[in-house]
């Protein structure tokens, strides 16, 4: 059962999408994916931190033969996106004519995924895809179509099921937003 508020390191937050919420978007995500994909053999390239349980339950999901790779990008500091994408770490799988699903946990700005996807581009796969588990679209900056998306959400910070603030809260079973100060 979901706790309805808690607090991450300094700040309240309140119950957003419980687990079996996510669970239901994320077997439909999976679903459309194999049906998709079908005869493609398709590599997922799941995105570090924040992307790991979203790549777990989502790649259970997956009923046709795939294969799945991490990389790291660092583009977040605490609350506020430093709008800078440093360096793809862990890439080494040969990428061409492969049939790439970059998967992330939540695109706010759109400014990692654009230089993720200009970069992956560069190694030119068959096809190239996204699958977010959530999306911002009050704070996209950059024009990006995401083929595959969990939820649309409000532009609010949100911790739980993989994301973070400041390294905290991933661990937490649900999703939770902040709390408005009052
Ligand atoms: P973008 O480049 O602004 O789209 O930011 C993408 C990255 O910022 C995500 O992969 C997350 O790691 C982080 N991020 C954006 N919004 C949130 C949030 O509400 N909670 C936790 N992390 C977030």
């Amino acid at each position: 059962m979901a706790t309805s508020d808690i607090t991450v390191k300094d700040k309240a937050f309140s119950i957003f999408i419980p687990e079996n919420e996510l669970y239901r978007r994320i077997n439909e995500l999976g679903a459309r994916i194999s049906e998709d994909y079908a005869g493609k053999d398709p590599l997922f390239i799941a995105v570090l931190n924040g992307a790991f349980m979203f790549a777990a339950d989502l790649l259970k999901a997956v009923t046709i033969p795939c294969q799945i790779t991490f990389v790291k990008v660092a583009s977040y500091e605490a609350m506020q996106s430093r709008g800078e994408v440093e360096e793809i770490l862990g890439l080494v799988e040969d990428l061409k004519d492969r049939h790439i699903i970059v998967l992330e946990d939540i695109v706010d700005t759109g400014l990692t995924m654009s230089e993720l996807l200009k970069n992956i581009s560069f190694f030119k796969p068959a096809s190239l895809e996204v699958a977010t588990l959530l999306l911002k679209p009050d704070a996209l900056r950059r024009d990006l179509f995401l083929k595959y998306v969990g939820a649309e959400i409000p532009n609010k910070f949100v911790v739980g099921y993989g994301l973070d603030y400041d390294g905290f809260g991933r661990n937490l079973r649900d999703l939770y937003q902040l709390k408005e100060a009052n």
